[in-house]
């Protein structure tokens, strides 16, 4: 059913960049097999998911949105995604993202946009638009994203679907194509919080294959789901995330979302986190920098796109001409960005501030967390903008992730639950918690997701 969905809608909304009916078809019988011949599967066995195409997969191409990466066919599986195989899921395909997930619309992608299922003039968030776009136009129940700024989240709010950016090293990044490492976070997407936190609970935990994961248990984000209560919670406004660049109507469901906690009996106070003003900058530094790093590997010379060697250049040249070409606009810009921003003589005045700001804000969540289980936010400050919009202003595009931003670089649990509608689009909700609090934001998204 949903690869027939997929085939009757997804020329206008283009979610996809790889269908494979017959693999799919495969997989699904391969676990019906498997259940005959009396084998336990979890929960999500036989539900169908489509993976952003950042994941590997041994079975479909893997091309992080990038035309450097064009048909290059993994020859592993990244931990999510053998995880999630292996609990029984089957692959619908590769969703479509802004190139190596730098963006906030897709519209950077090297194959196309995607558009948004509610308004197909507007954007479905990026960089995981693919996937929030495939699960808000029921094309898939579930998918999988991955979050280093917010590109989980505000999709997920632009699209009017769940999404959560679990703890840093809770869920593997082992097979996820990087862009910076230190704040990539794979997560799910989902239609509800229940199913968010099934899909959340099937593929984290430890893994010895990425130096960064967390060797702790998974914290109790199903349970958390089915509780759904906030009964004597203490929850926190970010006072920072208000004010000029906020929608009225955004503005309007998050004060309602405010008051329907007061009455399940929640206590909400204001909380002040005052270096989160600089997080939008240190995230500019840090991320392009660690990008910078990266993204090196792609030389020409190890996989997919190779321009110009004909004999004649040298390994220098072929490299500089493919990146050239491999590149778009927005990747080149962090390349050159970050490159900078690591130079010696710029190092400290730029990326050791940065990194500097990022403690601050770590530290204002920790005083935060003292006084509140969670805090509460728009997730984005605006609903779905046109496409096109702010395709050639990065400035503006970065500003959708606003309130999304400090959840990374302190390493922190989130999620964005639909809230509503402005003007006829969604609006999200973000709840926040420490690190490993991942069971709290799953508990307040299912007592106040609507
Ligand atoms: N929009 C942000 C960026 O462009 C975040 C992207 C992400 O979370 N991958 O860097």
């Amino acid at each position: 059913a949903h690869l027939d969905r997929i085939a009757a809608v997804d020329g206008r909304v283009h979610a996809f960049l790889h269908v494979d009916r017959e693999t799919t078809l495969a997989q699904a019988r391969a676990i019906d097999e498997r259940r005959a011949a009396g084998e336990e599967l979890g929960p999500l066995a036989g539900v169908p998911i489509a993976h952003k195409d950042v994941f590997t997969t041994r079975d479909m191409p893997t091309t992080a949105g990038s035309k450097i990466l064009e048909g290059w066919r993994p020859p592993y599986d990244a931990t999510v995604t053998a995880r999630l195989r292996e609990a029984g899921l089957v692959i619908l395909g590769k969703t479509n993202m802004d190139e190596f997930a730098m963006g906030s619309s897709t519209e950077n992608s090297a194959y196309g946009v995607t558009r948004n299922p509610w308004d197909l003039e507007r954007i479905p968030g990026g960089s995981s638009g693919g996937s929030s776009a495939a699960v808000a136009a029921y094309e898939a129940p579930l998918s999988t994203g991955t979050d280093t700024g917010g590109s989980i989240r505000q999709p997920a709010a632009v699209t009017g679907i769940v999404g959560t950016k679990p703890t840093y090293g809770g869920s593997s990044r082992y097979g996820v194509i990087a862009f910076a490492s230190s704040l990539d976070t794979p997560g799910p997407f989902a239609r509800n919080v229940l199913d968010a936190a099934l899909l959340h609970e099937a593929f984290s935990g430890h893994d010895r294959m990425d130096s960064t994961s967390i060797d702790r248990p998974v914290p109790p984000v199903v349970e958390a789901a089915r509780r759904a209560d906030v009964n004597g919670l203490r929850v926190g406004v970010v006072k920072e995330f208000a004010g000029d660049g906020y929608q009225p109507g955004v503005t309007d469901r998050f004060t309602e979302t405010v008051e329907l906690l007061e009455s399940l009996g929640a206590k909400v106070v204001e909380v002040s986190c005052p270096n989160f003003s600089y997080a939008l900058p240190a995230y500019y530094l840090i991320a392009p920098s660690e990008c910078s790093s990266n993204l090196a590997r792609f030389d020409a010379m190890r996989y997919g796109l190779r321009v110009g060697d004909d004999g004649t250049r040298s390994a220098e040249e072929v490299m500089a001409l493919t990146r050239a070409e491999g590149f778009g606009p927005e990747v080149k810009r962090r390349i050159m960005l970050g490159t900078y921003a690591l130079s010696s003589g710029y190092y400290d005045a730029y990326y050791g501030k940065a990194q500097q700001v990022r403690t601050l804000i770590k530290r204002d969540f920790e005083a935060a967390f003292e006084q509140v289980d969670v805090l509460i936010s728009p997730t984005t400050p605006t609903t779905a903008f046109p496409l096109g919009e702010r395709a050639d202003d990065p400035m503006a595009m970065y500003l959708a992730d606003l309130c999304t931003i400090p959840s990374n670089l302190a390493g922190n649990a989130a999620v964005s639950v639909p809230c509503g509608l402005a003007d006829g689009l969604p609006v999200g909700l973000q709840i926040m918690a420490p690190a490993l609090g991942d069971d709290r934001v799953y508990r307040v998204g299912a007592a106040v997701e609507r």
